[in-house]
Formats: structure tokens, C-alpha cells, sequence
């Protein structure tokens, strides 16, 4: 079946069109879907921009109303969804269930936001006025999204900018087109005028420059690699656009001798492994003291070899496949590299499964320094290596030694250590007893220096993204 593009109301063909394939099974195509061009790219702008104010002219209660609905909608939907995720995506059922329910949440919780008012009212400085301060829509948004979440990112971008007022051009990830296809269909269902939304898949090098460098477009919001975010910033910033950008992490995770070692073996295998460690929060630097060090290793070798890689619908499957070919190729030549500068590899080969697919058993990398090529860069991948340190000291001063600066975590029983941890840390979020993945929808999410640009996405900092303020004198 051939999935359109929806432009200004319409369902439209592209000029050429993707094939979308699982990741665990190369054989099995879930679908075509349309490939815009910079001429439909051009459409949905101007669609956007003449929905715009209409919808922001609704009542925040309106608007919230849709939102609600759609939330509700994905969560009922909730397992016919998930089999869709996880069989273009790669991740496993439970994992695929857990981001379709996430997605839900996020668009009931800015329903919410919808109808709160987020205004203020204070005395001016002059006898005899008053100042209103209101929060009104920033306008047209460009949401462009990675593959790695293809529900959740979506949601958690186009959930508040709806909310707010804001008419959406949406450009998902080529290699994930069902979800945000399906996501767009929910939204309509739920009542969406047309225009507000708008879905222009396609490869981002074709339309990405006119969908962030049109002076229609008044902000972007792009979550995906720090190479694309800084054309997507140069572009957007060209005509003075807002721009939010989410990109990489190599997130630590220091592992004391004082922890407990049962959670901390866990969490580090969740962390790094879990949704096959492409996660940009994925804990994909291990640091750990001297004292224990060679146990846990020890430890996560074990664990390790229970990890049950498969297809991603199969029951039974506690890692699924890699993405696509060239992620794979990108984790192979990273471990390759690793191995080369000295690091000692445990696990990390391909796999062969009754279907072709891109399955590669998770790499341990031991014996690794800070300053290696393995621990400077994102792999985004089931890779994971591991960096010896002396005490915690040395451990908080490689944490922070990184270009990038997601999340950070800590398995500790100490609260003094633990303290110091969260307070020292230059990470944007920070996990005491926990994996560097796994957050909430209802709390700020985003991270400093090369992981992310402008203002927190989710919860109620989503609005700081998403309005602007009007401040008005009114003498009575
Ligand atoms: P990517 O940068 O290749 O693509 C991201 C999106 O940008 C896609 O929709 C793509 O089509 C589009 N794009 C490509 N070229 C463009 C251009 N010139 N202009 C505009 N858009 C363009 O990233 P990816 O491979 O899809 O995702 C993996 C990356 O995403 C990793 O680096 C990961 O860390 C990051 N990520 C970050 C977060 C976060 O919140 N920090 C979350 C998930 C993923």
C-alpha cells in the first residue's frame, strides 16, 4: 500500500516514494510512503500558515480537547501500534508497548497544558497602571524527528506546539514512516483542522533546507545527529527561526565500590543495551572503581550472555535488531576501532536468526581510556565500553570530560557521594541508583554543550519553546 504525504488537508503522492523493511526480517516490507519534495515541502508551509490562526483562535479548551482525545486513542491502539513500532524500528514488543503508551501520556499531559493559564498580572512601576503578561503562539513549527523514537519524539514536540497554538509541518525520520503516518491519522480522528498538521515525509537532505530556512517557518524543533542539527541551526537561524536542537550523548555511568551490585549490573545492561543502545541517553560509558572492577566485569559478561537477541515481535526477545545496514556498519567499525587502540572485546559479533536481519550480540569493551576514539564518540549502538577509575574523584572528572553532556548516573549507597555526583555533574539530567535512559514526560528533558541547543523540551518547559510572551501596560 502506498502511505501519502497529508499537505493543507489533503492526501498527497510524492515524486518518488520509500520502502519501509523490518529491521528483523529484510523480506517483509511494511509499506511505500511518499517522499516529498521541496515543492510539496514549500505546500505545507503555506498551509500551515493560513491554519495557523484559526487555531490559535480557538479556546485553549478546544484545542485541549483534540489532544485528549488522540492520547486516548493511542493508548487504546496501544498493541497494534507497538507491533507497528517494533517492526519497522527494531525495538522489542515491550519496549515498543512502553513508547506507545509514552506517546499517549505525553498528549493527555499537554491537553492539560492547553487550558492552564500561563499568565501573569503586576503592578507596573507607574502609579495608576497595571501589566498583563500573556503567552501567545510562537506560529508555524517544523518538527523534525530521528528514528530511534518514532512515536514519542513526535509526541513529545508536536504534542505542546498543538497545545500552544501552533500549526505543525511534520518531517519524521526516512526509515521509521508508519509510525508518524499512523500518529497523523490518530490526530485527525480526534478532530485536527485542516492544515494545523501537516506530514511531509522524505530524506531530510532533499527538504530539510526549505523546511528550516523558509521565513514562513517560526521555529524548529529537531531532536537527531549533532552534523545535521548545525545545518538544521545555520538554516533556521538564517531568517532569525526559534531553534531547539536534541542530539548525542556518550553518557556516563560511574559505578562506585560501595554499590549495590545486583542493580548496578542491571542498570548498566538496561542502560547501554536497552532499545539496542540506540538511545542518545544510552549508558555507553561504564566507569568503574578500581575495587570492584574486574567483578563487575566478570558480572556483566554473564549478564550478558542472557540477553536474548531476535526478532523484535518475538515474545522471547530481550534485545532486538540493529536499525538499518549502515547503523550496523557504523557499530562495527566502532568496535573495530576500539579493538585497535587496545580495548578487549566480549561479544559484539553477528548473529544469524531464522530471518535476515540485522542482528549483532552486545559488545563489551574493556581494558578502554577516555581520551579513545570509542569514548569521544556516539556509537548509537548495543556497544558499551568500559574505563577503570581510581575513586570517586577520578570518576566524576572523566564523567564530565566528554563534548557532550546528556545524562549522567551513579550507582552508589553513599549520599554524601551521591550528592557530590549530582551537584558536580555537568550533564543536563542526572540519575542516582538508575540508568542514564529512561525519564519522565511531565519534567524538563535535554541536556548541555553538544547535546543540546535552546530551551527544554517536555513538561511544562515545553511552553518556554512554543510561545512567546506579549506584555501589556494598561492604565484603568
Ligand atoms: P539524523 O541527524 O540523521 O536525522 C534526524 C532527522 O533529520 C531525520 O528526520 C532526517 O531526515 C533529518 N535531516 C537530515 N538531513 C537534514 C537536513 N539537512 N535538514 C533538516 N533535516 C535533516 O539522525 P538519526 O540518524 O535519525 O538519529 C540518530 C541521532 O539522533 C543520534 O545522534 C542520537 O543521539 C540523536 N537523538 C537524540 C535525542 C535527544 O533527545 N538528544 C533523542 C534521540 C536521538
Amino acid at each position: 500500500m502506498m502511505h501519502r504525504n497529508y499537505i493543507g488537508g489533503q492526501w498527497l503522492s510524492g515524486s518518488t516514494a520509500s520502502v519501509d523493511v523490518n529491521p528483523s526480517d529484510l523480506g517483509d516490507v511494511i509499506g511505500e510512503f511518499a517522499r516529498a519534495d521541496a515543492q510539496q515541502a514549500e505546500q505545507a508551509i503555506a498551509a500551515a500558515t493560513s491554519a495557523q490562526p484559526g487555531w490559535a483562535a480557538l479556546p485553549g479548551a478546544a484545542r485541549a480537547e483534540i489532544l485528549d482525545r488522540a492520547g486516548h486513542e493511542l493508548i487504546a491502539r496501544a498493541d497494534e501500534l507497538a507491533d507497528i513500532l517494533a517492526r519497522e524500528e527494531g525495538k522489542t514488543l515491550a519496549e515498543s508497548l512502553g513508547e506507545v503508551h509514552r506517546a499517549g501520556q505525553i498528549f493527555i499531559f499537554h491537553a492539560g497544558e492547553a487550558v492552564r493559564n500561563p499568565g501573569e498580572f503586576l503592578d507596573s512601576v507607574r502609579p495608576g497602571v497595571e501589566v498583563l503578561i500573556g503567552r501567545e503562539p510562537v506560529g508555524v513549527v517544523t518538527v523534525i524527528t530521528p528514528w530511534n523514537f518514532p512515536l514519542a519524539i513526535p509526541a513529545w514536540k508536536i504534542a505542546p506546539a498543538l497545545a500552544h497554538g501552533n500549526a505543525v509541518v511534520f518531517k519524521p525520520a526516512d526509515l521509521v514512516p508508519a509510525s508518524a503516518w499512523h500518529l497523523v491519522n490518530i490526530l485527525l480522528d480526534a478532530g485536527l483542522p485542516e492544515g494545523v498538521l501537516n506530514l511531509v515525509m522524505g530524506a531530510g537532505r532533499e527538504i530539510g533546507d526549505v523546511l528550516t530556512g523558509d521565513r514562513r517557518v517560526n521555529a524548529v524543533s529537531f531532536t537527531g545527529s549533532a552534523t545535521t542539527g548545525e545545518r538544521v541551526l545555520a538554516s533556521a537561524q538564517s531568517h532569525s527561526a526559534r531553534v531547539q536542537l536534541e542530539m548525542g550523548g556518550k553518557n556516563p555511568l560511574v559505578v562506585l565500590g560501595d554499590a549495590d551490585l545486583d542493580a548496578a549490573v542491571a542498570g548498566a545492561v538496561e542502560g547501554a543495551f536497552g532499545s539496542t543502545g540506540q538511545r542518545c541517553t544510552a549508558s555507553s560509558r561504564l566507569i568503574v572503581v578500581d575495587a570492584i572492577h574486574d567483578h563487575f566485569i566478570d558480572r556483566m559478561r554473564d549478564a550478558l550472555r542472557d540477553v536474548v537477541v531476535g526478532d523484535a515481535r518475538h515474545r522471547a526477545t530481550t534485545m532486538g535488531p540493529v536499525v538499518d545496514e549502515s547503523q550496523l556498519a557504523q557499530d562495527l567499525r566502532y568496535i573495530k576501532v576500539a579493538v585497535s587502540q587496545g580495548a578487549e572485546l566480549s561479544g559484539g559479533e553477528l548473529l544469524e536468526r531464522a530471518t535476515p536481519g540485522h542482528y549483532l550480540s552486545p559488545a563489551l569493551l574493556t581494558g578502554t581510556h577516555n581520551h579513545q576514539t570509542i569514548n569521544r564518540e556516539e556509537v548509537f549502538g548495543p556497544v558499551a565500553s568500559v574505563i577503570r577509575v581510581a575513586d570517586l574523584d577520578e570518576a566524576i572528572s572523566v564523567a564530565n570530560d566528554t563534548e557532550f553532556g546528556l545524562t549522567a548516573g551513579i550507582y552508589t549507597q553513599s549520599l554524601a557521594a551521591a550528592g557530590r555526583f549530582r551537584r558536580e555533574s555537568t550533564a543536563g539530567m542526572v540519575m542516582v541508583n538508575l540508568p542514564t535512559a529512561g525519564v519522565d514526560y511531565h519534567v524538563p528533558f535535554g541536556g548541555r554543550r553538544g547535546s543540546s541547543f535552546g530551551p527544554r523540551e517536555q513538561g511544562r518547559d515545553a511552553r518556554d519553546f512554543y510561545t512567546t510572551t506579549k506584555t501589556c501596560y494598561v492604565r484603568g
